[in-house]
């Protein structure tokens, strides 16, 4: 095989990988891949970097304490919800945790701490439900007028909402 970056020949190993993950940096051992010498360029076969990104996601989840997908699937069940009352709970488009419980994509710690509040802080879930009701009732009734400016200067920001669901 050829390096793409200089034309250099590329040798086959499993010496570790360093990536760099949500700013942070992973060492990865035993992943095939094709090492250029001559620019330090490393080259993978898409089955091995599938399998890379999936042990740099399991070294960040053990580094910050996540919880599992299954342990998140567990959590929503445990609290009654479908995955799109529990994705409009925190605030996420769907299917995104349809994509977290399938281990498709990390959930942000972020969210993981919010997950853990909704399912262990005594009001936690009743307070953000309401906070959804009374956004979406703001942005229902709320329709504010754009004015153009009359004379030169500054330009008014046209306020955009998204469309929320009712409920
Ligand atoms: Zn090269």
């Amino acid at each position: 095989m050829i390096c793409s970056e200089c034309g250099g020949t590329l040798r086959e190993t499993r010496e570790p990988v360093v990536e760099e993950y949500r700013g942070e940096r992973f060492s990865v051992s035993g992943i095939r891949h094709f090492v250029c010498d001559a620019c330090g360029n490393y080259e993978l076969l898409a089955e091995d970097a599938d399998l890379l990104s999936e042990k740099i996601a399991a070294q960040y989840e053990e580094r910050h304490k996540l919880l599992t997908p299954a342990e998140i699937r567990e959590t929503r069940a445990s609290l009654g919800m479908t995955q799109v009352e529990f994705e409009e709970l925190l605030g996420v488009s769907s299917p995104t945790c349809s994509r977290w419980e399938n281990g498709v994509v990390q959930q942000s710690k972020t969210v993981d701490r919010l997950i853990r509040v909704i399912a262990g802080v005594s009001g936690a879930r009743e307070f953000l439900e309401q906070l959804g009701k009374v956004s979406t009732a703001n942005y229902a009734a709320e329709i504010i007028p754009f004015i153009p400016p009359t004379r030169g200067g500054a330009h008014a920001v046209t306020p955009s909402f998204e469309s929320t669901k009712e409920g």
